[in-house]
């Protein structure tokens, strides 16, 4: 994952452009995405797509032709979506158009100006105080054409046509927690998933942030039915959190599950639901008000290296990507696991001495938390109790429960409720 998100890291993206079509080449060399393209134009929901942006080079320069500020060198040098300009001004008149950060004025920011035609630059504070007076120039190769905006999409088809959305955006440019961790995450994700047989469809979507995800939705207004379970992905490679943000809905399965997942990992962090955020935005909005979550370790806007050029790739780390995996994976081992089970002699205890099954008075500790795990089990299964309810209820993990589950099926004890 830390090598995916290193070979996409330097590509500049934006929410149309290259650099989308780009790192989904990149995306796909690891399972056989799809390209969608929408043109621009065309109505999406309440929005529009946008005109494509291209960009060639930006730089500033004093007289002299020293290079103050190079575009090639950072990507993050240039407002994204920058229209062009070609311009000798004054320090005085650069200033307007240089963003900074005052408070950490060794970093750039990232800035973009999607929907009003700008021009700009980002650079480090420290470097604007540092320009002499004077004249400088100014130059951005880009241009604002007739195009589309491109997003990638990867189904691996489950035994049901019911869905799980796994998706993350796939528009900012240099940034390695937000954005190029989760790109790399999803991407493999997708890939050791798609060799597994699974209940669920699990649909993949990598789609500029707002604009993208909108476009996926008008054009599967009609699909979104079917999705029962969803998670939006971003910034999952630092050493933060781990964070769930509930969906609108708050306890939908995948509210639950995740809040299990996160239950015993240190320093996790359960957020209720707010309509500011990643695209979980467009998928709660209440029209849609699909059960769809937002996972990430530090939550967005809250660290220090947030939109700066000091998300770089040494802000994350392998080992955080694979604990980030590891959690979803179990997110979706709950998914794919759960049942109700319905306990076929409800009337006093069954005797499970009689059937083998009660080896905990020995003293061994694990074999005791298998009897436990029965005991419970056997207790909530009245058809009303998913193997989660009772792993919430009972505080065992889900594991345990579905292990216990099992057992008790094949001892004839249980049987799945008519409702499954
Ligand atoms: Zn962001």
């Amino acid at each position: 994952m830390f090598a995916l998100a290193e070979a996409i890291f330097p590509i500049c993206r934006s929410i149309t452009g290259e650099g989308v079509r780009e790192t989904l080449r990149i995306l796909g060399r690891h399972l056989p995405l799809k390209r969608r393209e929408v043109p621009t134009g065309t109505r999406v929901l309440d929005w529009e797509i946008p005109k494509e942006w291209v960009i060639r080079e930006a730089f500033i320069e004093d007289m002299n032709g020293n290079r103050i500020l190079d575009f090639r060198e950072c990507n993050l040098t240039v407002l994204n979506y920058s229209i062009p300009v070609d311009r000798i001004v004054h320090l005085e008149e650069l200033r307007e158009h240089v963003h900074t950060l005052p408070d950490q004025p060794d970093a750039i920011p990232y800035r973009t100006s999607y929907y009003a035609p700008r021009w700009g630059f980002c650079m480090p504070h420290r470097q604007l105080e540092a320009l002499a007076s004077g004249m400088y120039r100014v130059r951005i190769d880009s241009e604002l054409k007739d195009g589309s905006l491109a997003y990638g999409e990867y189904v691996h088809q489950g035994e049901t046509d019911r869905e799980f959305l796994l998706t993350t955006h796939i528009c900012h440019p240099s940034m390695a927690n937000d954005n190029c961790s989760g790109l790399a995450l999803l991407t493999l994700l997708a890939r050791d998933l798609s060799h597994r047989r699974t209940r669920y469809t699990y649909r993949f979507l990598f789609a500029p942030g707002t604009i993208g995800a909108l476009a996926w939705l008008a054009a599967n207004e009609d699909r979104v039915k079917l999705i029962d379970h969803g998670l939006v992905i971003s910034c999952v490679g630092d050493s933060g959190g781990p964070s769930y943000k509930r969906s609108r809905r708050h306890d939908a399965f995948i509210d639950r599950a995740m809040a299990h997942v996160l239950r015993n990992a240190s320093g996790s962090r359960l957020l209720d639901f707010s309509p500011y955020g990643y695209d979980e935005r467009q998928f709660c909005s209440p029209g849609f008000n699909l059960p769809v979550g937002l996972f990430q370790r530090s939550t967005f806007a809250t660290f220090p290296e947030y939109h700066t050029s000091a998300d770089n790739l040494d802000f994350i780390r392998p080992e955080y990507l694979a604990d980030s995996y590891r959690l979803l994976m179990d997110a979706i081992d709950i998914v794919e696991k759960d049942w109700t089970p319905l306990n076929l002699f409800p009337k006093g205890e069954p005797q499970l001495g009689r059937r083998g099954l009660y080896g905990a008075l020995g003293g061994d500790k694990s074999a005791s938390e298998k009897a436990m795990a029965m005991l419970w089990v056997l207790n909530l299964a009245d058809g009303e109790n998913s193997l989660l309810a009772i792993a919430e209820r009972s505080g065992l993990n889900f594991d345990d429960v579905a292990g216990a589950a099992e057992l008790l099926r094949e001892h004839g004890l249980l049987a799945a409720s008519v409702a499954e």
